[in-house]
């Protein structure tokens, strides 16, 4: 008997996920979008190519197993290139600019506090260790059974204690300057929540960022997505944008199919990476759902975000790939996002400009700029207030470069909360799922498989291991094995 897989969504999960199953299962994938690649899309508009969600190529060897797991390597779908310098944050004083490696990392590190690079060198060597402990041992698992967690390899007493512990914590035992405190808690806010709420094994993320490298994709981040295509087709499978499920059909226990604004399609396994929360509350009856309305509203979510992608006919110098504007009030922004749920005035944001790297994304002689704000989720969206706020972060870009900015632009598209939950069906509006905080950790995660469907499993940045491209690949990976185990366990063909 031939298996049929349907997977929902066509994200980084979904389709990766479509990859591995297609090795054995006929798989189809249904996007309600136009396009592929979920909040990794890219839009195009007049000879400007902005990635719409992820611009972070960190932790390549995550990458790399993926394309292993298929022969593969990236270099045989697109060129990466390590960015030097990384990136670098402005603050209302001073610009600090981090190189690509450990040498002059530790130099600009003793620059801002004397002493501060050895235990710099102390701080990666642990974060490494946790590092390798996290991806070899820990995160490759599905948490769906005791073993997962109880088993010998996750008991490493650094990576228990580390989950009590939290990387604020971690970071500021050691150092005192409040710039490199910043620097060194940045890249948690990757993981949805402030570094005094993610366990410090998630400090993993500095050795991720400073010793592994930021990386880029020559053509974007959407090389990602066509590469993963490229793999998944060549199993055999079958992609359809413009599908929208409406329904995951039960009948006596067992998912038998989706109805969709196209149709009815079969399934024997129904794997969904649409938003988690959405796929239980609105595609399934509630009496089949793992978690109820109650349960996702006490969750830690991610921010949202709003974003402005920008066409801008001139170059402008100053800025790097990546800059993160660190000029002002820290604490205030970050109160909005997760205490008031308020828009914020005067915020922290990130800005990306990969026409500083690639050619191939912006006409000759002009810049592709994506400006990120963390918001909270749930906000209304309005118009005026994302007018205020684009004002008052496009002064702080000219006030930095010095140059006029404004007049130049000639391409200019706003996404916010609204966009997320319209396109995505994204819970809130939420930006990249629930955050990494120590209780929506690993076993503590929604579970990747429907516990009264046993056909039914979920993908994807809201189950485990978590937020972010990388954990995506990975999730696909184990929703994947889950999915082989339950066709083996039921004689399907193709399944050795
Ligand atoms: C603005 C932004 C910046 C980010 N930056 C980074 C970064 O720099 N580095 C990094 O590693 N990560 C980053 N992330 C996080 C990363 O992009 C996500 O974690 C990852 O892409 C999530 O993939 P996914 O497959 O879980 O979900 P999604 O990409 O949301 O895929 C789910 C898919 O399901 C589809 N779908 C939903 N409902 C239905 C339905 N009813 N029928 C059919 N299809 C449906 C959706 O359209 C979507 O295509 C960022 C995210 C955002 C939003």
């Amino acid at each position: 008997m031939k298996s049929k897989t349907i997977v929902i969504g066509s994200g980084i999960s979904g389709l990766a996920a479509s990859a591995y199953l297609g090795q054995y299962s006929d798989v189809l994938v249904v996007e309600k979008n136009k396009s592929i690649g979920g909040r990794a899309r890219q839009m195009e508009d007049s000879g400007f190519k902005f990635d719409m969600g992820p611009s972070w190529y960190w932790m390549p060897d995550i990458f790399e197993k993926f394309f292993l797991d298929f022969g593969y390597s990236s270099h045989q779908f697109y060129e990466l290139i390590r960015l030097n310098p990384s990136f670098q944050i402005i603050f209302e004083d001073d610009v600090l600019v981090v190189p690509d490696n450990k040498k002059d990392i530790i130099l600009l590190f003793e620059k801002y506090e004397k002493g501060s690079g050895d235990k710099l060198v102390d701080y990666l060597n642990d974060t490494k260790h946790l590092y390798d402990v996290a991806v070899n041992k820990m995160l490759y698992k599905p948490y769906v059974s005791a073993k997962d967690y109880l088993s010998k390899d996750v008991l490493d007493w650094k990576l228990i204690s580390s989950l009590f512990l939290n990387v604020s914590y971690s970071i500021r035992k050691r150092f005192k300057n409040p710039k490199l405190i910043q620097l060194l808690e940045f890249p948690v806010i990757f993981l949805g929540a402030t570094a005094s709420q993610i366990p410090s094994l998630y400090g993993l993320m500095n050795y991720a960022a400073l010793e592994l490298g930021t990386w880029y994709p020559l053509g974007g981040m959407y090389e990602i997505i066509k590469a993963i295509q490229s793999v998944a087709e060549k199993q055999g499978v079958e992609i359809q944008t413009a599908t929208e499920v409406h329904q995951i059909v039960v009948k006596n226990n067992k998912a038998i199919g989706v109805e969709t604004n196209k149709g009815f399609y079969m399934a024997d396994v129904v794997l969904s990476s649409a938003d988690y929360a959405f796929t239980e509350t609105k595609l399934l009856d509630s009496s089949y759902a793992n978690y109820n309305t109650e349960y996702w509203n006490k969750r830690t979510f991610a921010p949202s975000a709003l974003i402005f992608y920008l066409g801008v006919n001139k170059k402008i110098s100053r800025l790097l790939h990546h800059n993160l504007f660190f000029d002002s009030d820290f604490e205030k922004h970050i109160q909005t996002v997760y205490q008031s749920y308020e828009w914020p005035n005067n915020p922290l944001f990130y800005l990306c400009v990969p026409s500083k790297t690639d050619n191939s994304i912006a006409p000759p002689g002009t810049e592709n700029l994506f400006i990120l704000i963390p918001v909270a989720i749930g906000l209304e969206d309005n118009t005026n207030i994302h007018h205020q706020i684009f004002n008052n972060v496009l002064s702080r870009i000219e006030k930095f470069t010095g140059e006029n900015i404004r007049d130049s632009i000639v391409i200019k598209h706003t996404y916010s909360v609204s966009n997320f939950i319209e396109d995505y069906n994204s819970f809130k509006g939420n930006a990249y799922g629930l955050a990494n905080t120590l209780f929506q950790t690993a076993t503590f995660k929604p579970k990747m498989i429907n516990q009264k469907i046993k056909n039914l499993f979920y993908t994807g940045q809201l189950t485990v291991p978590g937020p972010g491209v990388p954990p995506s690949l990975i999730s696909a990976k184990l929703s994947s094995q889950l999915i082989y185990n339950y066709l083996k366990q039921k004689n399907y063909e193709r399944v050795v």
